[in-house]
């Protein structure tokens, strides 16, 4: 993007931050300030996620999530990405606006040519794996549009083949807020428990007064004695769990490995695996991996990393941020190659601006459109 350009960017970003403007506005205004033609136009605007409810983790929690919303244009076609910060990740508005801004994609003529878009990302600054992501959505989301196909099938995947979602709750000490949150998972056939609180037996105890779905458990890293961690594993396997999710520090590598040895459940990386190079790393220690976009760069290097997991013979989950229906449905472009999805990031926010990927019965469902597969809609 060239500094004209990019300041125009900054000061709608900058007006779309102060006063809420719908996704096609953006459009309208972003084809005015247009770049070069047959070459690649980045524009970016600030957009927080409104949680439904306050997401209560081992070690924070929150009512909203920053994000920023991207679009590649190129020849007429708008691809659309986003980048989602939890605060963990150590990404912020900032932080993703200032590195996005470093970026001249103009550069490029030909939006296919990802591979060297990724590595021209790289040489601006090494982390920043959410903003990445954000470029290389909006990249695929444009490259299918041009081939007038959807992700899913440029990779040969059968969209048959992907599984329920998980459908994420958290404690509330509140019975009334609890029951309402239980009752909200009706529709799901994986409920997913954030865990590494004090109340991690209460809360699985009054989920299953209500339901006998399975669950599948996030520790948050929040578990740290190796014993304790095993009694619950032991626990939780009698009350029709999946597999347990970080269970301890991602440093705690021995311990890691100990409980795995014993633990009737998978036990599969999270925080502990970032990028591909990490795949071969959590093979050590667990039994599978979460893949999440805005860890790994984006869609790019998370289908090698799925690729790579599954030639060392790990279970794949497929996981998200809380984020819109934008990033959500590019993930679940891979979820046809993943054991488990946890794709609920959407269903999580009160202001998705995008129309993508559905739940239907429990199950992620693709749809035949191009690209992600998404649409702006007003909210
Ligand atoms: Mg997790």
């Amino acid at each position: 993007m060239n500094r004209r350009n990019f300041l125009k960017t900054g000061m709608l970003g900058a007006l779309i931050a102060a006063s809420p403007v719908s996704i096609s506005a953006l459009d309208e205004a972003t084809r005015t300030s247009a770049g070069k033609p047959g070459r690649l136009n980045l524009s970016f605007r600030p957009y927080e996620l409104k949680l439904r409810h306050a997401f209560n983790l081992a070690r924070n929690q929150r009512t909203t999530t920053p994000g920023v919303q991207v679009q590649i244009e190129y020849d007429g076609l708008t691809g659309y990405g986003e980048a989602s910060m939890p605060p963990y990740l150590g990404e912020s508005v900032d932080s993703v606006t200032s590195f996005l801004g470093k970026l001249d994609l103009a550069q490029f003529s030909d939006p296919f040519r990802i591979e060297d878009i990724h590595e021209y990302m790289e040489s601006v600054a090494p982390d920043n794996r959410a903003a990445k992501a954000s470029v290389d959505i909006a990249l695929h989301d444009l490259c299918g549009k041009i081939m007038n196909q959807p992700w899913y099938k440029i990779w040969g995947l059968n969209p048959d083949n992907t599984p329920n979602t998980s459908f994420t709750i958290s404690y509330d000490a509140n019975p009334d807020e609890m029951r309402k949150k239980i009752e909200e998972t009706a529709p799901y056939k994986v409920i997913k428990v954030k865990m590494g609180l004090d109340h991690d037996k209460e809360l699985v105890n009054a989920l299953r007064r209500h339901t006998d779905v399975p669950i599948c458990v996030d520790a948050n890293q929040g578990w740290n004695d190796r014993r304790k961690a095993l009694d619950m594993c032991h626990w939780l396997a009698e009350r029709n769990c999946l597999f347990v999710e970080q269970p301890m520090d991602k440093k705690a590598i021995d311990d890691t490995v100990w409980l795995r040895e014993r633990s009737p459940l998978p036990i599969i990386a999270d925080e502990f695996i970032q990028r591909l190079p990490d795949v071969r790393r959590a093979a050590q220690a667990y039994d599978g991996i979460n893949i999440k976009l805005m860890k790994s760069t984006g869609m790019h290097e998370a289908y090698k990393m799925a690729t790579m997991a599954r030639a060392l013979g790990m279970k794949v989950m497929l996981g998200c941020m809380t984020e819109t229906s934008c990033a959500v449905s590019a993930a679940a472009q891979l979820a046809p190659m993943v054991d488990w999805a946890d794709l609920d990031g959407n269903l999580l926010i009160a202001n998705d601006i995008f129309d993508g990927m559905k739940i239907v019965d429990g199950k992620v469902t693709l749809t035949d459109r191009p690209g992600i597969g998404v649409i702006p809609v007003e909210v």
